[in-house]
């Protein structure tokens, strides 16, 4: 439970943190991806603003060249005297400044019938300036018929078409952006002088970066492409198969937002539209739109997405390299605190505990055992206090122990030993304990001793009250029968030895006792014979009341001679002892190896002493 308890502490403390740094960084991703987007906006929009600098200015030069070439010297020679070589005088002007300015990829003159008179065509890719003489006629056209409401010396802008040749679209389609002024001498218009001007050239001035990634689509007022470096959604306003390239209905939304602002940016399903309206000419306008699709939009913020990724799984790693062996530590020191206190309460407990090294020397006590053996933690510190505590003369008992516990991992049993500056022995038993390593080499022993001296006292008091007769204090018929028994053995094992004898003993009479003076008096006089045994007889010999006024007296190492002496003068002294006259029959016989026989000799004796008229002995010896 516990363990689980510390792996689920675990898991939560570092759940928790790495919850809380990931929210911390996801907010820091969101905010970065967006700060991102502002960058990115605002690069782009200093990109457009550029741009539309850069256009204004190219525009104002444009205009500037097309006037004076309107009213160069040689055109105006051409017009009133239009000769070849006046033409190539023309051509060959223009043809430098073509090269010169590289903007044009036309210049042209068209009279005032809409046909062109002379042509010029640039190509920016070799420097190559070709006159064109498949004149056509182009009254037919737009912007033909927008020179026409030019006045006298103004410049006009026809916005981005497409070139066309004899009626149908140039192939590849080629944008192109006119700039138109009227040729008029002395009042009289001539004509109309024409420059197309390179589209792709200027768009490229447009762009101050050296990537393209910003470059600018041109969208026109109704949301058709005029530029774009996607050359095929261009012109969707002329090319019926391009039509659906209309921004204003791929993203409606940003859309509203561009219509209603002259610069900024919009987000519209994941992609980033930054848009500059320019005006191009009065009452004309055209969008510059710098779009960064959702891919590109998150390839630019992955760099720092990911640093930042880093960053945050750094700080994961930082708090797991923390948290982890704290956790580990916090775990392992609640487990050991908590073992410890186990340990502590077990020592504090209600035995004597003593733990001690491989060796046996002591390194730890608890109060019970100072309390029990009466020796302190400096007495025994470093020594082997149990040997010391059952001392050399149970030294079998320690050999025993140690045998016991290296096979079996732990011994008990009773010992007993004297405390320290005590006389009375104190009896106990102890459970010695070896503790194990994983590799199941010892690594201490944990020894509890419980004190049971009162338990053994109460046990030896029992024993002598169930073996002791209870009006006279002698033996009982159990305990004699357990000793005759034993007696019995000693003969059989040492048969030459000198055995003693056995004696049966009846007070006379004794029915009359009760009969006359009443069952109190008799079991008085039980009793007094009783004390008479015990005092006239010797020590050593063993005297027990076997049934109502019968005892038997064992008597050890004595010869049958000499105990019929000393039974005779127990025989006599009981006689005298009491103020009413108490006498006794005695049958006596040698001790055999046959209890049953024996008894029954000694009892054929006194039957014998009976009926011979009884206050005195007969000796039953089967040697004679
Ligand atoms: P004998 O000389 O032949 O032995 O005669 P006796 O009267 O002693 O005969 P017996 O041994 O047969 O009788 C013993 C009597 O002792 C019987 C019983 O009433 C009495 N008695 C036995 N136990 C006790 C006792 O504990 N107290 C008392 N007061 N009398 C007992
Ligand atoms: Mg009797
Ligand atoms: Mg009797």
């Amino acid at each position: 439970m516990r363990r689980n308890n510390g792996f689920f502490f675990l898991i939560t403390t570092t759940l928790i943190f790495i919850s809380l740094i990931s929210a911390h960084y996801l907010n820091k991703r969101h905010q970065l991806i967006n700060a991102n987007i502002t960058q990115t906006a605002n690069d782009a929009l200093h990109q457009l603003t550029y741009s539309e600098y850069e256009y204004d200015g190219a525009r104002t030069q444009l205009a500037s060249i097309v006037e004076l070439l309107s009213q160069g010297l040689n055109l105006y020679e051409y017009v009133l005297n239009p000769t070849e070589p006046n033409q190539h005088l023309v051509e060959r002007g223009w043809a430098s400044v073509a090269r010169n300015q590289k903007w044009y990829t036309q210049i042209r003159f068209i009279n005032t019938q809409g046909k062109e008179a002379i042509q010029l065509d640039y190509s920016r890719a070799d420097g190559s300036v070709e006159s064109n003489h498949h004149y056509q006629d182009i009254s037919d056209r737009a912007f033909f018929k927008y020179a026409e409401t030019l006045k006298e010396g103004e410049v006009g802008h026809w916005s981005i078409d497409l070139e066309m040749e004899n009626g149908q679209y140039t192939i590849p389609y080629r944008p192109a952006l006119r700039i138109i002024s009227p040729v008029t001498t002395k009042g009289k218009r001539y004509g109309y002088l024409v420059l197309n001007v390179d589209v792709e050239y200027l768009v490229s001035r447009l762009n101050f970066a050296a990537t393209d990634e910003f470059a600018p689509e041109f969208i026109n007022e109704n949301g058709f492409y005029l530029l774009s470096s996607v050359s095929n959604k261009i012109f969707g306003h002329l090319l019926e198969e391009r039509k659906a390239f209309n921004f204003k209905s791929l993203y409606p939304d940003a859309w509203l937002v561009m219509e209603s602002k002259k610069n900024g940016f919009v987000l519209d399903q994941g992609n980033l539209f930054v848009f500059n309206k320019v005006s191009i000419a009065p009452n004309q306008y055209i969008y510059m739109v710098v779009h960064i699709d959702p891919e590109s939009l998150y390839q630019r913020s992955q760099a720092s997405v990911n640093d930042l990724f880093l960053e945050g799984l750094f700080f994961i790693l930082l708090v797991l390299t923390f948290t982890i062996p704290i956790t580990v530590a916090m775990f392992y020191y609640r487990k050991r605190s908590s073992e410890s206190q186990l340990a502590r309460a077990a020592l504090s407990g209600m035995s004597a505990v003593l733990i001690s090294d491989r060796e046996h020397l002591a390194i730890k006590i608890n109060d019970e055992f100072t309390k029990l053996t009466g020796l302190n933690f400096e007495q025994v510190e470093f020594k082997d206090a149990i040997r010391n505590l059952l001392g050399s003369a149970h030294d079998d008992i320690y050999q025993q122990m140690l045998k016991i516990v290296m096979e079996q991992g732990v011994w008990e049993g009773e010992i007993s030993f004297t405390p320290l500056e005590k006389t009375e022995q104190v009896t106990a038993i102890m459970r010695v304990q070896s503790v194990c390593t994983h590799a199941s080499k010892v690594s201490y022993y944990i020894s509890s001793i419980v004190d049971i001296t009162e338990r053994k006292a109460l046990e030896h008091q029992l024993r002598r009250l169930s073996e002791k007769d209870a009006l006279t204090n002698l033996w009982n018929r159990r305990k004699f029968e357990a000793e005759l028994s034993n007696s019995a053995k000693q003969v059989e094992r040492y048969p030459n030895a000198i055995h003693g004898c056995l004696a049966l003993l009846d007070i006379d009479h004794f029915k009359r006792v009760n009969d006359e003076l009443g069952h109190d008096e008799g079991d008085r006089v039980i009793s007094v014979v009783g004390k008479s045994l015990l005092l006239l007889l010797r020590e050593t010999d063993f005297i027990a009341r076997i049934g109502g006024e019968e005892f038997a007296i064992l008597m050890p190492h004595t010869p049958l001679s000499e105990a019929k002496l000393a039974l005779n003068r127990l025989r006599e002294g009981i006689e005298l002892d009491d103020n009413i006259p108490i006498t006794v029959s005695i049958g006596l016989t040698k001790l055999s190896a046959d209890t049953k026989h024996c008894y029954k000799v000694a009892d054929n004796a006194l039957y014998q002493s009976k009926s011979q008229g009884r206050n005195r002995i007969s000796v039953w010896d089967e040697e004679q």
